[in-house]
């Protein structure tokens, strides 16, 4: 039997690897959009923002329509409603990744400013000269720069461990790499955003953690995909965005081991963050308040309480199933397709809901635009990966991602608008 959702409501509690993507696809308004005169959108460019459900959206506007008030401070009824609500997610968000405490789950505005507070508080403190920040070859730039600027600024190393050919992380030069420098901080996707591959990220940090060196997991791609438990991870710090897991753009979460971020400088200073200010000195707010200075993303944080909820609905293992159902189908469509590249590991469970490709000298982005001239949404360019895309020798690469409203059908139009693309470039 299916499990059944419609309108946001699961109407069964039977778990089952099958999602009903018909009945989930009624809860997502912008998928009954039409494009470019006639065609219906089909939306595959969910590695760089989700949809959003019903559910969530109107919950931010019942917030505000009944809500809508500043948090944690007021007496009054409505600001006692709207902390409840804010804080709520807070705990969902704890459940979520299976974090010990409340005290662990900063609310940030996206993956990027989660972990740029990290190489700022944290990294300024812990990292010094000649120390080294060890990231890998197919880092998003958001978990590249803020680790230069770090090491620009205190004279340390920024190293990279590469991967083989089918873009499978390397566990043998890791190996090498923290016996043989002195790294400080362990700083890597779980699920790259190009390449899709998965990491072996339980093995990555327990061999981190056997010479004393931290880990950030940057989960943007693997949280919205995959059941993510930090506790049995036992990683240090892990970011990830709410808008790619149906929830609004504008919040992030930063999850960090309470005894560590007990001893984090705060990010920014204002109001909120403070216990006492005197005219000289300011003692700060407890934990997780200490790192959120000034009004917050109230409303969106309260509609990423209902992206959550949506996803609990469904089982995040029979997302997960899902998702690799649609890769392996896509692939062996591909795969037929002379001339056709595709990046990364073969294995479509090797691999999270993410194909990037390139069909032969068709530049990616004629080729999204083909797509967008049939209503399908698909990504071109170097996807925030430039490193990566220097070490694939090329300058860009198409896109498509994938996530629980995409089915089969959307698949074959995709695959057709590739034999389209072949003909009219005659290739
Ligand atoms: N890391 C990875 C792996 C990503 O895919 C992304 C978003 N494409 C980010 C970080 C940055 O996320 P955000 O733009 O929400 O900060």
């Amino acid at each position: 039997m299916n499990l059944v959702i419609g309108g946001g409501k699961c109407l069964s509690r039977q778990r089952n690897q099958d999602l009903n993507v018909a009945l989930i696809r009624e809860d997502f308004p912008i998928l009954k959009r039409v494009l470019r005169g006639n065609r219906k959108l089909v939306y595959l460019d969910n590695a760089a923002t989700t949809q959003k459900p019903l559910s969530v959206i109107d919950a931010i506007s019942n917030y505000y329509k009944n809500h809508n008030s500043n948090i944690h401070r007021g007496v009054h009824q409505l600001a006692e409603e709207a902390t409840i609500q804010y804080e709520s997610t807070r705990e969902k968000v704890r459940k979520f990744i299976n974090a010990r405490s409340q005290d662990e789950i900063i609310f940030t505005r996206n993956t990027t400013e989660a972990i740029n507070l990290i190489a700022y508080s944290w990294g300024s403190k812990n990292i010094g000269k000649n120390d080294c920040i060890l990231i890998t070859e197919f880092e998003h730039h958001s978990n590249i720069v803020p680790w230069q600027m770090l090491a620009q600024e205190k004279n340390c190393n920024l190293e990279y461990v590469g991967m083989d050919e089918d873009g499978n992380f390397d566990l043998v030069e890791y190996q090498e790499l923290i016996n043989l420098n002195r790294v400080k901080l362990v700083s890597i996707s779980q699920m790259s955003n190009v390449l899709g591959t998965i990491v072996p990220i339980n093995r990555i940090i327990k061999m981190a953690h056997e010479r004393g060196i931290p880990v950030l997991v940057d989960a943007a791609q693997s949280v919205p995909h995959m059941e993510v438990d930090v506790q049995e991870m036992d990683c240090e710090f892990l970011a990830f965005s709410a808008h790619k897991m149906l929830g609004p753009t504008g919040v992030g979460v930063l999850y960090v081991k309470r005894e560590i971020l007990a001893n984090m400088p705060p990010f920014l200073g204002g109001g909120d963050m403070i216990k006492e200010v005197d005219k000289y000195n300011t003692s700060y707010n407890e934990l997780p308040y200490k790192f959120e200075a000034g009004t917050p993303n109230i409303a969106d944080v309260v509609g990423f309480g209902a992206s959550i909820d949506y996803l609990n609905r469904i089982g995040m293992s029979a997302v997960r199933t899902h998702e690799i159902d649609l890769v392996r189908y896509t692939m062996e469509r591909m795969r037929d397709i002379e001339g056709i590249t595709i990046y990364g590991p073969l294995q479509p469970s090797a691999r999270g809901g993410v194909i990037a490709f390139n069909l032969g000298d068709i530049h990616p982005h004629d080729l999204a635009t083909i797509m967008d001239d049939r209503g399908i949404a698909i990504r071109s360019g170097h996807h925030c990966a430039q490193v990566l895309m220097r070490r694939l020798q090329v300058s860009a690469t198409s896109r498509v991602s994938f996530y629980i409203y995409n089915n089969k059908e959307e698949i074959d139009l995709f695959v057709q608008a590739l034999y389209d693309a072949r003909r009219l470039f005659k290739i």
